[in-house]
Formats: structure tokens, C-alpha cells, sequence
């Protein structure tokens, strides 16, 4: 298998996975296993499963479909595009949902199909992405999902820090506990899912202040990244590098710090400005910003400089380095999410399981 590759340790996944549905479930928390940042890979999937997640949860239909297989159930994540309709019933048992023409397109393909296709209401508690804002607005919909065939109300939910980066706390999560106790005593039913968001909740169970009655949470980077999102810190006893990227060296050599002649616009049309270091060891590898955002990789060797780069090719400074490079050599890098993201989708960059 060549490179550039992404290398994923299922093992340090498998642990970061049971010790945060353990911390979750002991909170009466089911944890969502999101899985879009690796595109749905099944084999990076059965980790999770293997580390105990009760659902699978993945934005698109596509990456679902390659999860068919897990006797688990799935979640779409991404409120579903009406064309879509007959696939997200046969590939989803549940999915996120907050407007009423997509739910009875759902509601009309799952009776063709003779299915019941489960909905999660998205209530909007201030980030301003996606689901309802006024509260009546939610009693309404209630009203008309009840009456709906094939459709089951499964219960509501939220999403925040994500477009408006709102911190979860007690009083706008706890709204959402308040809505379901309405529907609830309104429409005498019982609601199996309260949802109370993703990585950026988790805080408020490690500090033991989340809302009682939220009994869902919808993880994905803090899975992979062992950290949560809503302060960025790393989270105790988990691994931050269960995917690492390696990339081959392809030329070493030598050569001044400032370019030589007059500077106009690099392959992306701005204007680059240098720092004057002297004659400097630079080597090239071979990736660029078509597979990864150089911003989303840190060297596992923290003695290098990533100076830049352009679509196929990153340029490091390796001056600093007790290491003695030569080319051909494998250079080793932390991802982020972003960088997770972008690796696993792109198909110059090949996957291995460690
Ligand atoms: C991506 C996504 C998640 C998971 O977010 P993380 O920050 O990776 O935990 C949860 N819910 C929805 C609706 C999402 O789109």
C-alpha cells in the first residue's frame, strides 16, 4: 500500500469509544457513533460498534448505505433532501427532521415501502442552524406528524456549536427538556429520544451538570480526537492520534528561506510574505491541498516547520530536527478533524488499519 496514507488504529479508536459511551451510559446517555469524518468507512464503523455505541449516525444517505450491514440502528443526521426520500426510508430508521412537506414525503415513501420511518424533531435552541425556533411552531408540527402514517415520533432534539458556536449549559438544553414534557403531557405520548447534541455537550456530563431527561448524545469527534468541542479540551485517558497521515519525502535540498526575484501571486492568487532564516534545509513530500488543508496536519517530529504548500506538494523546514532525513523517508503527522475529514475523503490518500 503506498502513500500518501492515513493510518487508523482501531484499538486506540475501540478505547476512546468505550470510555465515552461508558462515561455516557452510566449518565443514562446512549451514545450516536457519528461517523461522516471517516465517510462512513465500515471497517472504522465496527469500532464503534465493538466499543459500544447504540446507534450509528452519519449526515449523508450515502455513507448509511455502506453501514447497512451493522444490526444497529441508524441515524441521518442531516435533515433529508425530499429527493432522497425513498433511500433515507430504506437506509435510515431515524432521522433528523424539522420541516413538515419533507415529512410527509417521508411518511408516503415508508407506506409504500411498509415501513415505519422514526423522526427526531430538531428545535433550534439559538445556534441558528438547522430546526424549529418558535416554540408554537413545534406544538403544530407535533400535531400533524401524530396524524401521519408510517411515521413515528421519536422524539426531539438539538444541534449547537455549530454554525453559531453557543455553548451547551444547563438552561438552554434544559428548554429542550421543557418542550418534551409539554409535548408529552399535551398529546399524552412518550418521546424515546430526547437528543441533546453533540461533542460540545459532553462537558456538561464530565462535570456532572447535564439536564435529566436528555438520555442521547451524537458523537463524532470526540471519538476520534479524545476531546470535547465546546472548550476544545482533551478529554482524560482517550488518544488524540488513533489516524495519523504519512507522506514520502521527495526531494531534500538546501536552499535560502526568501524566494529569489520579484513576487507576485502563488499558485492560489495571493500574495505570499517570507521570513528571513538564513539557508535552510527544506524537503518536499508528496500531498497537497487537494487531499488536506495544511492547517489540519501537526509533525509527530515537533522539530519541523510546515511552510506552505500548493496543490500537490507541502514544503517543511527540517533544519531543526535531531532526525538525519533522506529522501524516500515516511513523515508522520497528527490530523484534526478537518484534516481527518479531508484525508479520509479524498482518493489520492489510501487507508490502512492498524
Ligand atoms: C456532525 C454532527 C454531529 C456530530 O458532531 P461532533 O462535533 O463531531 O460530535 C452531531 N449532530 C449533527 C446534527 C451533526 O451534523
Amino acid at each position: 500500500m503506498g502513500y500518501p496514507r492515513v493510518e487508523v488504529d482501531l484499538n486506540k479508536l475501540e478505547h476512546n469509544v468505550k470510555y465515552i459511551v461508558n462515561k455516557c451510559n452510566s449518565k443514562g446517555i446512549k451514545v450516536a457513533g457519528v461517523t461522516k469524518v471517516f465517510c462512513g468507512d465500515p471497517k472504522i464503523a465496527k469500532a464503534y460498534v465493538d466499543g459500544g455505541v447504540s446507534f450509528l449516525a452519519d449526515s449523508r444517505i450515502e455513507n448509511l448505505k455502506k453501514l447497512k450491514d451493522f444490526d444497529i440502528p441508524k441515524i441521518l443526521l442531516r435533515l433529508p433532501m425530499q429527493s432522497e426520500a425513498e433511500d433515507i426510508v430504506e437506509y435510515a430508521d431515524v432521522s433528523l427532521n424539522s420541516e413538515m412537506d419533507t415529512i410527509k414525503i417521508l411518511s408516503k415513501k415508508a407506506v409504500d415501502a411498509g415501513k415505519v420511518h422514526k423522526i427526531i424533531l430538531m428545535i433550534d435552541l439559538g445556534d441558528l442552524r438547522e430546526g424549529y425556533f418558535k416554540e408554537e411552531e413545534i406544538y403544530e408540527a407535533v400535531e400533524e406528524i401524530l396524524k401521519l402514517k408510517g411515521i413515528k415520533l421519536e422524539g426531539i432534539g438539538t444541534n449547537l456549536t455549530c454554525y453559531g458556536g453557543i455553548i451547551p449549559r444547563e438552561d438552554n438544553v434544559g428548554k429542550l427538556i421543557k418542550v418534551a414534557e409539554k409535548i408529552k403531557s399535551n398529546y399524552n405520548i412518550d418521546l424515546e429520544i430526547i437528543s441533546g447534541g453533540n461533542s460540545s455537550s459532553l462537558h456538561l456530563i464530565f462535570n456532572d451538570n447535564m439536564p435529566e431527561g436528555i438520555n442521547q448524545l451524537r458523537l463524532g469527534e470526540s471519538l476520534v480526537l479524545g476531546r470535547e468541542t465546546a472548550f476544545g479540551d482533551r478529554i482524560e485517558d482517550t488518544f488524540d492520534d488513533a489516524f495519523t497521515i504519512v507522506v514520502e519525502a521527495i526531494e531534500l535540498k538546501e536552499k535560502p528561506s526568501i524566494p529569489i526575484g520579484e513576487i507576485g501571486m502563488d499558485a492560489f492568487g495571493n500574495k505570499p510574505t517570507f521570513t528571513d532564516r538564513g539557508i535552510r534545509k527544506r524537503m518536499i513530500c508528496a500531498i497537497g491541498k487537494q487531499d488536506i488543508d495544511l492547517e489540519n496536519i501537526v509533525p509527530v517530529d515537533d522539530d519541523l516547520i510546515i511552510l506552505g504548500g500548493s496543490s500537490d506538494h507541502l514544503i517543511l523546514d527540517v533544519t531543526n530536527s535531531k532526525i538525519d532525513y533522506s529522501v524516500g523517508d515516511k513523515i508522520r503527522f497528527k490530523l484534526d478533524y478537518g484534516g481527518i475529514l479531508s484525508s479520509t475523503t479524498s482518493e489520492y490518500v489510501k487507508r490502512v488499519y492498524i
